[in-house]
């Protein structure tokens, strides 16, 4: 008899157990314009080289191809990336074209997103950025809109197509957590004839917009965190706040055969990251208010400048972003391993312009300033070695995206080898859907 009650009561309980599966948590970690050479960049200025860096730890690694719709002719493929169409096809399982936010790139209808859809099912969800909160990598998870500059009412990039602004549908969509920067959206005007503020507050949510306000919320608090008027400002800047330079020859250098490099120095903190919180904080943040053991979660962290200092050829402005962001990978890592039900994906949209390259006297040969492409510069690193940096995409300062692959690192996947190899940008999503739906 006895043992007969043990055996239902274990029936009784794998029962539950079976009925309750735990539910499934997402964070997915976003490096704009992440490469391997930007990785790569900080590796050596940080750590010699050597494999430093959280990411290296990560071992179920994969290799990304990314690629988009031609504005003009969405037939036509274009083999380098953009924010708009790498976020849609990560957070859609569809490609793109340049600038269109969840969107096809063909007729503008609605790819529907996987917070979305994680939302329809329960789900918690957050987005965390160190871009406008309004940006094209958080907007691809919770908006639709053919022109990715349609932030708020008034911008003549909604006039375009008509989009409602982004900052709109992410208040009517009510995702539980966003930070990021932007606080000068909160006083503009919206549909409903109040302000962004307004209707922030109008739907439940605590509105900060600095460091100590944040810090001192409640976790579990639906918040509206801006924290700067556009852009969040970097924790690096280049020696003497300077990125990288043209390389100067005159005519003595000229007919000498010589030309002038910039000076190897070392990175500097910027003082306008003062007082900001750091990716880590919003990130920390974020998952102790969606933590749940109900519904699960999906949180996306981007860490936005690696891209936007990369195109302004700022080596040091996108190593400290670099640096960040992979201190903040660690973090969803060691949430997941502690709370478990977790997986976390870090990859990014699509590859940026920087090139670590070797001694500079590569140079020295051509001595005419128009065969010397592009902008330049040579950091001292922490082990006192010199780091030579170049943008040669044009001869200012606004670089273009490359077409290389981007990597993608995961923790706690079911089936982790289905992103690792070789893979198509379009594939994260469908992996992502399995883990959290079934
Ligand atoms: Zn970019």
């Amino acid at each position: 008899m006895y043992r007969l009650l043990v055996v239902c009561f274990s029936l009784f309980i794998s029962g539950l157990t079976f009925a309750s599966a735990a539910p499934k948590n997402i964070i997915l970690l976003i490096g704009d314009g992440m490469g391997e050479a930007e990785i790569a960049l900080a590796r050596a200025y940080e750590f010699n080289g050597d494999a430093g860096m959280f990411v290296d730890t990560m071992k179920n690694q994969g290799s990304v191809i990314v690629k988009q719709f031609m504005v003009a002719d969405p037939s036509k493929i274009e083999f380098a990336g953009s924010s708009g169409s790498g976020g849609t096809t990560i957070s859609t399982g569809y490609r793109t074209s340049e600038n269109r936010i969840a969107v096809s790139a063909v007729d503008g209808s609605h790819y529907k997103t996987i917070m979305e859809e994680a939302q329809e099912r329960g789900f918690k969800t957050g987005l965390v950025t160190t871009a406008n909160i309004a940006d094209a990598t958080p907007a691809t998870f919770a908006a639709h809109s053919q022109n990715r500059y349609c932030y708020v009412q008034g911008l003549s990039a909604c006039d375009q197509f008509g989009d409602i602004p982004t900052v709109e549908q992410f208040l009517d969509h009510n995702v539980d957590v966003m930070l990021g920067g932007g606080y000068n959206f909160l006083p503009v005007g919206e549909a409903g004839g109040g302000t962004i503020r307004e209707k922030a507050i109008a739907h439940g949510y605590k509105v900060v917009t600095d460091r100590e306000a944040l810090l001192e919320l409640e976790a579990g608090t639906k918040t509206f965190g801006l924290f700067s008027d556009g852009h969040m400002p970097v924790e690096w800047v280049g020696p003497g706040g300077r990125g990288a330079d043209f390389i100067k020859v005159d005519d003595y250098l000229r007919a000498n055969r010589k030309v002038i490099f910039p000076e190897p120095a070392a990175c500097e903190l910027n003082p306008e990251h003062k007082g900001m919180p750091k990716l880590e904080e919003m990130s920390k943040f974020a998952l102790d208010s969606l933590k749940n053991d109900d519904e699960g979660f999906f949180l996306m962290i981007e860490g936005a400048s690696i891209d936007k200092q990369s195109h302004e050829a700022n080596a040091c402005g996108t190593i400290g972003e670099m640096l960040a962001f992979d201190r903040t990978v660690k973090i969803a890592v060691d949430y997941a391993k502690k709370n478990g039900d977790t997986a976390v994906i870090v990859t990014a949209d699509h590859g940026g312009p920087t090139q670590v390259i070797y001694r500079p006297a590569s140079f020295g040969r051509g001595v005419i300033r128009e065969q010397i492409p592009g902008l330049y510069q040579r950091l001292l690193t922490k082990g006192g070695h010199e780091l030579a940096v170049h943008y040669g995409t044009n001869n200012y300062d606004d670089q273009s995206h490359s077409g290389v692959n981007v990597p993608i690192f995961t923790y706690g996947l079911d089936n982790p080898e289905l992103l690792t190899g070789t893979i198509q940008q379009t594939e994260i999503y469908g992996v992502m859907k399995n883990f959290l739906f079934n």
